[in-house]
């Protein structure tokens, strides 16, 4: 029997009702009764089932569940809130990568234990007891007190160099007393005036703009386009000064790979501390501490990776997404979304500015920015005395190299040059390892992955065969595993391992390093190899993507490109793109300072548009020659794409929805899809992969045909669909 108490009745039915929006995959909010009306964006807890869930107040309910059998909520100390702009940005994400709003509101309130009751610390200041007995050690530690400040105990022990049970018995003797510091240590207030550099007239130009807008906090979109080392950096802080001055929060973000403590070290030169971070290696309790910090406006500039954009800020003013055509932008699973455009998107719904950085722009930004839609600010020289780089093409057809090298004879002189006269050079090849491939000499078996369709990639060093996508792992086998040929396996092409393996045979003298993104060279490896290059420890540094960008070497002056054409090949309608995107930001490394800097690209396409465009350093001939394609081809920006993925362990279940889901597609005016196809690595982690491609045109509303069709097939529970709106990797 029921107790009395739960019976509904006029008395016990809620005051108000609220739509409650929880952070899981569930197509929209859930109604419970509150006792007083919440505004949209209360954070609040919620029963689901035998959970409690943080959740957040979306609107006023649909009002389908009777009164009386709707849960409470329960409120948070200090009552917690999302803005209304922030809500509104959830909302708008969800639709455009048609993905469950309770899904991206999770990106939201990633750290769930932000919202739990603050813990003071316990720390001590001097009470009025004074010991008995006073040694060397108690007097250092009571010494410490007369700056008043509460300090931990583990901090007296440091700071007076005394044992912690020194002071223990301090406590112990009411010398030492205790009282509470807050949970965090408080953030630093970046200063607007810290040290302002004298900008030239182009920066100051641009700075004079940007500064404009963010005083008039009005939406806007501008593309910052300048020439590697040409001071973009030192021209957008004065917008970040600007809205510091004006109360506003700012936002910094970085491909996550370009978030180095070089520019942290920068940004505080600039306004006096560093910036607070957001990003994947951050601890639990570091994203504690600054989601709070961002939450109560504390911290006023964060710098963070994509993941930053769904900060609770409160009063943000200005967002700049610097090297803003990175691929690294995109979050390619979970809510699949693009960061950069999404920033914009955020910019318009907080009614602020923004500001893209590149110097390379996407062909996206590019064509808003010729077309007027995008304020267009460029900075066409390098600041101060520095030069762009001469760039030469060194055609491999032409040399005679030996079989099993890499480094062409032009390569090997200018290196030699370089070395003798002082300077720093750095090989650039976007491959990690030491060989891409190994080979069976004698059977002509490849060595594959057992749940991908990719090679593995050789490390000699730890002597391993290594799957870049899922890190499946082997011991070098000494004979054929198919034809048990012994010592027939031989490795083919090159990876930075190898380069450097040959460029010691040449130059054994020379200092250098190996930098990628692997997970034996780690970002701490990275990290170093970048210091020692910058301290002039090392001569060169032979490296991966991830000592392409940003960086900042003085006495760097030649670059080698080992292989140009890499990433060429990979056929998607970008790869012109992004080859030059790449090669471009990789030849800014060189000659960055009074020296001038020299760039050899080896190739085997010299007349490639790509290669002829990097080589004249006619930029923009070569952005309208792409743009001109992609006009003709009604690709983005002047047509839509949409991909659908099919992904399962069971391969003919998924090919199966494949060609149930094309044929179940709507006609409609403008819209074309392609496929089923299997997708380039049709095999990954063990998972089949199809795709199909949503072609349309620029006026065609792209969700709603998606939602529409996908909504027609009935696909078995084994098949995963995942939408990609604006795919910009085609594997
Ligand atoms: P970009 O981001 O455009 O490649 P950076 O902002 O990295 O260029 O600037 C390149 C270098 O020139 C940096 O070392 C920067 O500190 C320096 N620099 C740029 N502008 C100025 C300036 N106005 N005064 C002093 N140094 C500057
Ligand atoms: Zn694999």
């Amino acid at each position: 029997m029921k107790p009395a108490a739960l019976k509904p009745s006029e008395e016990t039915a809620p005051a108000h009702r609220a739509g409650v929006l929880l952070p899981l995959p569930l197509s929209g909010a859930y109604d419970y009764a509150t006792d007083e009306k919440l505004p949209r964006g209360t954070i609040v807890t919620v029963p689901l089932g035998p959970r409690e869930y943080l959740a957040c107040v979306w609107n006023d309910g649909d009002g389908k569940v009777a009164p009386e059998k709707l849960k409470p909520v329960g409120r948070l100390p200090g009552n917690p809130h999302l803005s209304g702009a922030l809500c509104d940005f959830v909302d708008w994400v969800a639709r455009y990568t048609l993905s469950p709003p309770g899904q991206v509101l999770g990106l939201a309130l990633r750290v769930p234990s932000a919202f739990d009751e603050p813990v003071p610390r316990i720390a001590f200041v001097r009470g009025d007891k004074t010991p008995k007995k006073m040694t060397e050690a108690r007097a250092r530690v009571l010494a410490l007190c007369e700056d008043g400040l509460a300090r931990r105990l583990s901090d007296y022990a440091a700071e007076a160099n005394a044992s912690p049970a020194v002071v223990r018995g301090l406590i112990g003797c009411g010398a030492l007393v205790e009282t509470g510091l807050p949970e965090f240590a408080r953030f630093p207030d970046p200063e607007p005036d810290y040290a302002q550099p004298a900008l030239n007239a182009e920066q100051s130009e641009a700075a004079r703009i940007l500064v404009a807008d963010v005083a008039a906090q009005k939406f806007s979109t501008s593309l910052l386009d300048g020439v590697t080392g040409s001071g973009k950096t030192e021209t957008y802080f004065e917008a970040v000064a600007e809205a510091l001055r004006k109360g506003k929060q700012a936002l910094i973000l970085l491909p996550e790979i370009a978030l180095t403590v070089q520019f942290l070290d920068r940004f505080a030169e600039r306004f006096g501390c560093r910036p607070a971070e957001w990003h994947s290696d951050l601890s639990q309790k570091e994203r504690k501490r600054t989601y709070r910090a961002v939450m109560n406006g504390e911290v006023r500039v964060v710098v963070g990776a994509r993941s930053a954009l769904f900060l609770p800020f409160q009063e943000l003013g200005l967002i700049i997404a610097d090297e803003e055509h990175e691929q690294a932008y995109k979050q390619e699973d979970g809510v699949i979304y693009h960061a950069r455009d999404m920033a914009v998107v955020r910019a318009r719904l907080e009614n602020c500015p923004v500001v893209l950085s590149s110097a390379t722009p996407s062909l996206e930004s590019y064509v808003n920015a010729a077309s007027g839609r995008y304020r267009w600010l460029r900075l066409r020289e390098r600041h101060g005395v520095a030069s762009l780089p001469q760039i030469k093409l060194i055609d491999l057809r032409l040399e005679k190299m030996d079989t099993g090298t890499w480094l062409s004879q032009p390569l090997r002189e200018a290196l030699a040059l370089a070395l003798a006269s002082g300077e720093q050079a750095m090989l650039f090849l976007n491959r990690r390892g030491y060989a891409p491939l190994t080979l069976c000499q004698s059977c002509g078996h490849k060595m594959v992955c057992r749940n991908c369709s990719t090679w593995l990639v050789e490390h000699r060093y730890h002597r391993r065969l290594t799957c870049h996508h899922c890190g499946f792992d082997v011991p070098t086998p000494k004979n054929c595993p198919e034809c048990q040929a012994e010592n027939s396996l031989i490795a083919c092409g090159p990876g930075v391992e190898r380069v450097a393996e040959e460029f010691a045979a040449v130059f054994p003298q020379a200092r250098m390093a190996v930098a990628s993104s692997d997970t034996w060279h780690g970002p701490l490896e990275t990290q170093a190899a970048i210091r020692s290059m910058v301290k002039r420890e090392i001569d060169v540094v032979i490296g991966t993507q991830i000592m392409a960008k940003g960086h900042h070497f003085p006495q760097l002056t030649l670059v080698g490109v080992i292989d140009a054409d890499l990433g060429g090949a990979d056929g998607d309608m970008r790869a012109r793109e992004r080859t030059f995107q790449l090669l471009h930001q990789v030849s800014g490394r060189a000659g960055r300072a009074e020296k001038p800097g020299f760039v050899l690209l080896q190739t085997r396409n010299p007349n490639d548009a790509v290669m002829k465009a990097l080589a004249s350093g006619d930029r923009d001939a070569f952005y309208e020659q792409e743009r001109g394609f992609r006009e003709r081809a009604a690709t983005p920006p002047f047509g839509r794409l949409a991909a659908v993925i099919l992904s399962g362990a069971e391969g003919d279940k998924v090919r199966d929805a494949g060609r149930q889901l094309a044929k179940a597609a709507p006609s409609a005016r403008g819209v074309k899809v392609w496929g089923p196809t299997p997708a380039f690595y049709h095999l990954l982690r063990g998972q089949t992969r199809e795709r199909l491609l949503v072609q349309a045109d620029k006026s065609v509303d792209v969700q709603t045909y998606l939602r529409a069709w996908l909504a027609l097939v009935k696909v078995p529970n084994a098949v995963r669909v995942t939408v990609d709106i604006d795919p910009v990797s085609f594997f």
